[in-house]
């Protein structure tokens, strides 16, 4: 904290004007007029790493900065400060007027020099000049639009990362994570409503021969052209999933068994005949598909594992086709 020791500290008793007057905090104050006040202030000098503010001890000043700087960090450890405080900033009215602890370390960034006013001489000079007055509430609602500014940008922050641990990056759907959350909540919700809904697994075929022909980039931009087509063969509020690797997962709510077969026959369609487009070379893809009706009391796990077991059987049946659950189950093939 800073030592108001006889060696740092100096007083001008005379022409405060043209010393202080400049500074946001006198704006249009008759400095010489509240000389007597200003005779009361101190001045400190700190240096570099000196702590002004200790975050959650008490506060009885403001202090100005006359030249150097500050900085406002959360605990002092942290690597980045919150704020810089330059020259004419105030730091400590808040602690002050709110009579709390003060919520940020207040740090000298260099030697600077610092115009201490206390608590009682904060209260006279409110009691003296509106002016003064109107100033420190400028600054507080400033600090207020600041503090805003940066809550707005750490809800910001945290929007994006909680989508994008959400989200698959390379196609923008959402990922397995998201699937999970979502297909619990969703099972729940039919049981509640008495709806239904079913789901589609999707499983691009032969897709390691497409990597190994074409590369990598190409297997990429062969996932993605997938991806949109699930996309845009179901409605906005479908749900459609990476699941993970060259599999993807379509939820389809108050969607029965027939229509989600329909569903994923148009889009097994448009991809076997779309041309999937790389940098370099244009070819044909087919997918698999295993579909399943959510049943009655019936748990997330259970609906992914029936529909698995579809997908399963239609890549044994010879691939680019669509099987549902009670096909195979009817006909004994499992
Ligand atoms: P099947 O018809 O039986 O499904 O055969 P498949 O070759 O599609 O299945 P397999 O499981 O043998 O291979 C899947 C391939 O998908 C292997 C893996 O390298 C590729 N793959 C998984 N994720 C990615 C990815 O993000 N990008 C690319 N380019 N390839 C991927
Ligand atoms: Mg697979
Ligand atoms: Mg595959």
């Amino acid at each position: 904290m800073v030592q108001r020791t006889p060696h740092n500290v100096s007083k001008q008793r005379d022409d405060y004007a043209a010393k202080y007057g400049d500074l946001a905090l006198f704006r249009d104050v008759d400095a010489d007029a509240f000389g007597h006040l200003f005779a009361i202030c101190e001045e400190v000098e700190v240096e570099a790493g000196d702590i002004v503010l200790e975050q959650g001890a008490p506060n009885d000043s403001i202090f100005v900065v006359l030249s150097g700087g500050l900085t406002v960090r959360l605990g002092t450890s942290s690597p980045e400060p919150l704020l810089h405080l330059g020259e004419g900033a105030c730091a400590g009215e808040l602690s002050i007027l709110s009579r709390v602890n003060v919520s940020a370390h207040v740090i000298a960034a260099q030697r600077s020099r610092l115009l201490v006013i206390r608590e009682d001489e904060v209260w006279s000079f409110i009691g003296s000049s509106h002016e003064f007055a109107r100033n420190l509430l400028r600054i507080l609602s400033g600090r207020v639009r600041d503090d805003n500014t940066r809550l707005q940008q750490s809800m910001h922050a945290q929007a994006h990362y909680a989508r994008t641990s959400r989200m698959d990056a390379l196609t923008g759907l959402f990922n397995r994570r998201w699937l999970d959350e979502v297909l619990d909540r969703q099972c729940r919700r039919c049981a509640e409503d008495a709806t239904t809904m079913s789901l589609i697994l999707v499983d691009i075929d032969h897709f390691k021969q497409v990597n190994d022909r074409f590369g990598h980039l190409f297997g990429d931009e062969a996932l993605k052209a997938v991806a949109n087509h699930l996309c845009s063969g179901t409605r906005p509020l479908d749900i459609a999933a990476r699941f993970g690797g060259e599999e993807f997962a379509v939820l389809l709510h108050g969607v029965d068994l027939r229509g989600a077969v329909e569903i994923a026959e148009r889009i097994r369609n448009d991809i076997a005949e779309a041309d999937i487009l790389g940098p370099e070379a244009a070819m044909k893809l087919t997918v698999s598909m295993g579909v399943a009706q959510l049943q009655e009391f019936e748990q997330p796990v259970a609906l992914l594992e029936t529909a698995d077991r579809a997908l399963y059987e239609a890549k044994h049946l010879g691939r680019n086709r669509v099987v549902t659950a009670t096909e195979f189950d009817d006909t004994g093939l499992v």
